[in-house]
């Protein structure tokens, strides 16, 4: 059995108590892996380690923070099988995705934060040329970075990539579910000769390693992608603190497709927006709104091509759809799809565990992908983050109400419309309250736009100069001319 560690002050180091907790495989039920189990006293190392980093990374010349970071993801890419074959293996999610999307991104994020603080710019203005004011930035010093299990280092290095790039040093805390990918990570950074202490890897659970990573007093500046609730726990101990934080939360995001939307074209991107990574994507559409004069015909061809998935062995080649990332998500998710039936709703494909898997995925933690119609949308299935492949079908009649239905939520992170009318595309891309919307096409990415979501999916965004602007502090400077 593997024993993973923390990776604090550029050596992997155990936990302090010895304690570690066992790491699972979602496809095969079987633990394969120990984890440490650190507390506060572990994330106090790893804070003191980046506070004595810190004078001299945020010294150090963009040019050489930008080469380190470009080294990381030359070595990301390198050793590619290596990292997608740990992703696979903590997440349940298939190969061929961790190969082709997730690690590809996460080399992605590095290279574009390392060429992007190279051509950083500040404002000057001249005062009714009697003065002249510059506006300074400064990396804020040891930031927090706190996410999720779904994209493990594709959206560790988003937060990691913008903070170390900007000069600041950081303490991070990935999932206790899936921590393989940034254990090698840590290895990356030994072996490019990242600075120690630049960046510091804690393992652990979020109600422990994570909250005192919180609540540290020298961590100022808070990076968080994860649930609404956990999100709001992190508010209330970053609020009184006066902490700088961006919490990037749940969605119920809504896929709207109108009477002349392409499906001869679109129909695959609509289904991978439905149920890519088994739905464990913060911007998979799970509320699909579709108009009335289509449902019969969207509903069998969308029907049709989800019972076409295949779910099983997420190792083999030819798999759509992995397992989910654990027993307890998988059960979860079984409870909502017991609710809808409860409320009414009309399971037409999927609804539980595949009749048939693999005799090594006997033990896995798999679902069916599971399309139900019939539902209000305010029933609590419409309304609540399912996290899982399981998505609704609705119709409405006009623009007006496919608004009104996609808007019926108190999430706001994505959505996608597909229709033929560019007219109407910018209509409903004013009208949704979304912070990210898609037309004709879903999960398209440039690194340079800002990403995050309205209301309950969080507050700040991440992204290209927002979150160069995020890491740093603006300083005001007033020079007197003459
Ligand atoms: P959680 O909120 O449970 O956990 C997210 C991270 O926070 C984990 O590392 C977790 O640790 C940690 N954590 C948990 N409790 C605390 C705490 N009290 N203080 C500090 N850290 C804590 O989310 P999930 O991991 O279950 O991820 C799924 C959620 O993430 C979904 O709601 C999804 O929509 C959202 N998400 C949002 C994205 C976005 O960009 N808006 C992108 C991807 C996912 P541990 O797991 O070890 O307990």
């Amino acid at each position: 059995m593997r024993t993973l560690a923390n990776f604090i002050d550029g050596a992997m180091a155990a936990p302090r108590a010895g304690q570690y907790l066992d790491k699972t495989d979602p496809a095969t039920g079987s633990v394969f892996a120990r984890v440490p189990d650190s507390d506060s006293g572990d994330v106090a190392l790893a804070v003191a380690a980046a506070e004595r980093a810190f004078d001299s990374w945020s010294h150090t010349l963009a040019a050489e923070r930008s080469r380190l970071l470009i080294a990381i993801a030359d070595r990301i890419e390198a050793r590619l099988g290596e990292f997608a074959l740990a992703e696979s293996i903590d997440t349940g999610k298939t190969l061929a995705l961790a190969t082709t999307l997730d690690i590809p991104r996460a080399s992605a994020n590095f290279r574009f934060f390392a060429t992007a603080v190279l051509h950083a710019s500040s404002e000057t203005h001249t005062t009714d040329y009697a003065a002249l004011n510059y506006t300074l930035r400064r990396p804020r010093g040891v930031a927090g970075l706190i996410s999720p299990w779904n994209l493990p280092l594709y959206l560790l290095s988003w937060k990691i990539a913008p903070a170390i790039a900007t000069g600041n040093t950081a303490v991070a805390k990935p999932s206790e579910l899936t921590p393989s990918t940034a254990f090698l990570l840590g290895d990356v950074c030994r072996e490019v000769g990242l600075p120690p202490g630049v960046l510091n890897l804690v393992h652990g659970p979020g109600a422990k390693a994570g909250a005192a990573l919180v609540e540290h007093p020298a961590v100022r500046t808070i990076s968080f992608t994860g649930g609404t609730v956990t999100g709001a726990a992190i508010a209330k101990t970053a609020a009184p603190a006066f902490k700088k934080i961006t919490l990037e939360l749940g969605g119920k995001n809504p896929t709207i497709i109108f009477g002349d939307a392409d499906l001869d074209t679109h129909l695959p991107a609509i289904v991978r927006s439905a149920f890519a990574n088994q739905g464990e994507i913060c911007l998979c559409g799970s509320r699909i709104l579709v108009e009335e004069s289509i449902y019969p015909v969207f509903l069998e061809r969308f029907v049709a091509a989800v019972k076409a998935l295949k779910v099983g062995d997420p190792l083999v080649a030819g798999t759509d759809v992995g397992a989910l990332v654990s027993e307890g998500h998988q059960q979860k998710v079984s409870r909502y799809i017991a609710l809808a039936r409860e409320e009414g709703g009309t399971i037409v494909c999927g609804g539980g565990p595949p009749a048939s898997l693999p005799a090594r995925c006997a033990h896995g933690y798999f679902l069916e992908p599971t399309v139900v119609t019939g539902l209000p949308m305010g029933c609590r299935t419409n309304q609540e983050e399912i996290f899982g492949p399981v998505v609704t079908v609705t119709p409405f009649r006009d623009e007006a109400q496919a608004v009104d239905l996609a808007n019926h939520s108190n999430y706001g992170l994505a959505a996608s419309i597909w229709t033929r009318d560019l007219g109407r595309a910018h209509r409903m891309a004013e009208a949704v309250q979304c912070g990210i919307i898609w037309i004709n096409c879903w999960l398209l990415r440039d690194l340079r736009v800002p990403f995050g979501g309205m209301r309950q999916s969080g507050v700040g965004r991440e992204g290209g100069d927002e979150a160069l602007r995020f890491f740093t502090e603006p300083k005001s400077v007033c020079v007197k001319l003459g």
